[in-house]
């Protein structure tokens, strides 16, 4: 594969379409996205359960599997299109160029296999190096991850707790010197002392390594913590990118705001915290126009009836008719 510059995108992620093909009919889960991932970011893609994020990050290393398939667009990592990629050559990006901790991927695991020789057949898989060498870099990423190598290499997935699972995998994603690393809801399933103790470790690992991370999360107050720049997706679409203190500050969407308001340790005390109205819609039986509209205050006949392209501003993106008037409410208070 032939090298991009330093300041390029890592990853050009064009008109991306995901489909799923069930009994009830075919649902696009992801909608023609288009995003870039710049090197040594960490992106965040926000968005509810449902929103498209995960079959995103499937999408992005063409690991999306029956029914679903890709039903358009490209994914450009160093100028090829990932999806014209050989199986080998395939093979050889997702971990030695893209590696990936997905949700629950702790469970994965192989569970009669102790954690060293999970961790020798990973690298042995891709390259052919000495048991000797892959256990030194073993330990000392474990280390990175504050696991005590000695008890953990010895050790079968059964005998660690879920965040010391979720820590080896970091380790075993780390173990090819990828230049991304793509995490979907990582910290989910820990409690909120292991969740801030993990993405304390993440930024360890960015700081010494620069490698550029994709997060994918539910929770926008861990985004405010560790994101450089944030997308926001919504029913299979991204409504709004843009750098985090933008979009902290000055959510251009009034889901963003939804989103963010409804995060209480981000805009003040309990009493304030006010979950977006309404549930996502069902992907089979999409609204018109707008697909938040039946959930956001400031809805008009246009978004009704015709869906918002994206507009482009300086660093930032959003895709709504009325984002001006948006914008204005953030500093007029929270509608
Ligand atoms: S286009 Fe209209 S309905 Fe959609 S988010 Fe913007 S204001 Fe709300």
């Amino acid at each position: 594969m032939a090298q991009n510059t330093a300041n390029e995108p890592i990853l050009r992620i064009r008109d991306l379409s995901v489909e799923f093909t069930l009994r009830q009919g075919t649902l696009r889960a992801v909608d023609h996205v288009h995003l870039d991932v710049l090197p040594g970011e960490l992106l965040a893609i926000v968005g509810e359960s449902g929103s498209g994020k995960s079959t995103l990050g499937y999408g992005l290393v063409n690991l999306v599997s029956s029914p679903g398939q890709i039903a358009g667009g490209q994914v450009i990592y160093k100028n090829q299109n990932v999806f014209d990629l050989s199986p080998e050559a395939l093979r050889q990006f997702r971990w030695k160029e893209v590696a990936m901790v997905f949700q629950a991927a702790q469970n994965a695991m192989n569970p009669v296999m102790r954690i060293e020789d999970q961790m020798v057949d990973t690298v042995q898989d891709h390259e052919n190096r000495p048991r000797a060498e892959i256990l030194k870099r073993a330990t000392e990423l474990l280390k990175l991850v504050r696991l005590q190598p000695e008890q953990v290499l010895k050790a079968y997935p059964h005998e660690l707790s879920g965040g010391m699972r979720q820590r080896v995998i970091m380790a075993l994603s780390l173990l090819l010197n990828p230049r991304v690393l793509l995490l979907d809801e990582p910290t989910t399933a820990l409690d909120v002392v292991t969740q801030a103790y993990l993405l304390d470790i993440l930024l360890d690992i960015r700081a010494k390594f620069g490698i550029t991370m994709v997060f994918m999360t539910h929770d926008i107050s861990i985004v405010a913590k560790v994101a450089d720049r944030v997308a926001v997706m919504y029913a299979g679409q991204i409504v709004e990118t843009g750098d985090v203190n933008e979009i902290f500050y000055r959510p251009h969407h009034p889901y963003t705001q939804g989103l963010i308001q409804a995060a209480p340790s981000l805009v003040g005390d309990l009493s304030d915290k006010r979950p977006v109205p309404g549930s996502p819609p069902d992907l089979f039986h999409l609204p018109t126009g707008c697909r938040f509209h039946t959930r956001c205050s400031y809805a008009t006949d246009i978004c009704r009836s015709t869906q918002p392209t994206t507009t482009a501003l300086d660093g930032h993106t959003v895709a709504c008719h009325h984002w001006e008037q948006v914008l204005g409410s953030n500093t007029e208070g929270s509608r």
